[in-house]
């Protein structure tokens, strides 16, 4: 893209595009201008009127509509793009970046409306176009997917000769005083935590009951908190491009509090996305769930805790077992002092802004379509302690999980 200042597009006025915004826009090294496009215009122009150095334009545009998608590109006419609307419009933005001759950035995997079920291959396929037409397109740039995929990256460039187990860990020791509240869009989030549990084991996945498998786990700051096994994207990319790995699991805390509300919704039937009649409407349970919850880019004002999310991982180097646990801790309130968001917003955001930063400067950028993993992760971990989110590594220390194979 050169050296001249940059021209970037966000699509999504929610708590991480908040955060997004107001990082990238203090870039004015990097960015000339930016556009924030979303679907309701008000949450864009509250969000543009706290950003700056660099100007911030807006716009409402709904992301579902390609010729509506292109028509917004063509005025602003940016360089690249950073979608953090939901993963039901990475394919018509990613088609409409493919048109425009646009970089695209994202932070979560397509899933269907009608399927509560994510994968990489509908993106994925999109890798051939994207390399005729010279873009790149980097997929999965928040905290996990995203930092969780450079953290394992990392640990395998300068740690291991082969990784073999890796347990990525995901705790919210927040509190935001709320009785039920989820940190991110609560449809998405609710989909994801409802569905069957899944990792990687021996060159298969296996298959559980949705939050069957639960133990305890030890977070740094934070103490022992119960963590449940969930399948998450970034276990597909990681057990593809680092093959040695025998056994990959994706673990999250929940508070007794949480599980208790969420079965009792799942019980009544308010968690389903078969849609019903009502009053001669058709409308799904969960999306007129979505509807009364908080929405997450409320919750950070009296957000007290933090986040602690990290890779515990166990390999050979030199012939030798060694384990490594790199992990970043974010508190709520200092989240909130820098971007008025709440630590899981900004632990998204941040990392997304970083991605577009890197591609912005030709740091990262190959024609194709990407995950975070398949980049030299040194010049991402050098940007995520100046930009808010420092990280910690512990080699050879004690890790919460048994070898592979015990
Ligand atoms: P929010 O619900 O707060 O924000 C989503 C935004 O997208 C809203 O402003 C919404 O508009 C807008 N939007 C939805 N549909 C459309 C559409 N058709 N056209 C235009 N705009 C639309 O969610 P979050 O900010 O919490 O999450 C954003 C993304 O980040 C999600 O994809 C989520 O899965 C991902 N994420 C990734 C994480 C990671 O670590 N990798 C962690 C957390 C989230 P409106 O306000 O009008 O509804």
């Amino acid at each position: 893209m050169g050296s001249a200042r940059k021209r970037l597009m966000i699509i999504g006025a929610g708590g991480v595009g908040t955060v997004v915004v107001k990082k990238s826009a203090r870039m004015d090294h990097l960015y000339e201008e930016i556009m924030l496009a979303s679907r309701t215009k008000s949450k864009c122009d509250a969000i543009a009127a706290e950003a700056g150095p660099v100007p911030v334009r807006t716009a409402q545009v709904d992301a579902d509509d390609v010729p509506q998608l292109m028509r917004l590109i063509g005025e602003f006419r940016p360089d690249l793009l950073i979608n953090v609307a939901l993963p039901y419009q990475d394919l018509p933005i990613m088609e409409a970046c493919l048109a425009t001759g646009v970089h695209y950035v994202d932070t979560a995997n397509y899933e269907p409306k009608d399927k509560a079920e994510f994968e990489y291959s509908w993106q994925w396929a999109f890798h051939e176009r994207y390399q005729e037409a010279g873009l790149t397109a980097l997929l999965g740039s928040g905290f996990d997917p995203g930092v969780t995929n450079v953290f394992t990256a990392y640990a395998a460039k300068h740690y291991f000769d082969e990784i073999h187990c890796l347990d990525i860990v995901d705790c919210n020791a927040g509190d935001h005083g709320m009785a039920f509240a989820t940190n991110f869009n609560p449809e998405i989030n609710i989909r994801e935590i409802t569905q069957r549990g899944r990792y990687w084991e021996d060159g298969a996945w296996r298959s559980t009951e949705a939050l069957e498998i639960h133990q305890p786990v030890e977070y740094p700051r934070i103490g022992a908190r119960e963590s449940y096994l969930l399948f998450h994207e970034e276990l597909e990319s990681l057990v593809k491009h680092f093959p040695t790995i025998r056994r990959a699991r994706f673990w999250m805390t929940f508070s007794p509090q949480y599980i208790n509300h969420l079965q009792v919704l799942r019980n009544v039937g308010m968690t389903s996305i078969e849609p019903i009649e009502y009053q001669g409407m058709q409308i799904q349970p969960l999306q007129f769930l979505k509807a009364v919850l908080p929405e997450p880019s409320s919750l950070g004002e009296n957000y007290s805790g933090e986040t602690s999310i990290g890779c515990q991982i166990r390999g050979v180097k030199e012939g030798k077992e060694r384990t490594v646990y790199i992990y970043n801790n974010c508190s709520h309130q200092s989240a909130y002092r820098d971007t008025k968001a709440q630590g899981v917003s900004y632990t998204t955001g941040v990392p997304a802004a970083i991605g577009a930063a890197l591609i912005a400067t030709d740091v990262w950028k190959a024609p194709g379509v990407w995950n975070m993993e398949q980049f030299d992760p040194d010049p991402f971990m050098e940007l995520l302690p100046s930009l808010g989110l420092p990280w910690e590594i512990i080699v050879d220390g004690k890790l919460a999980f048994l070898p592979c194979g015990e």
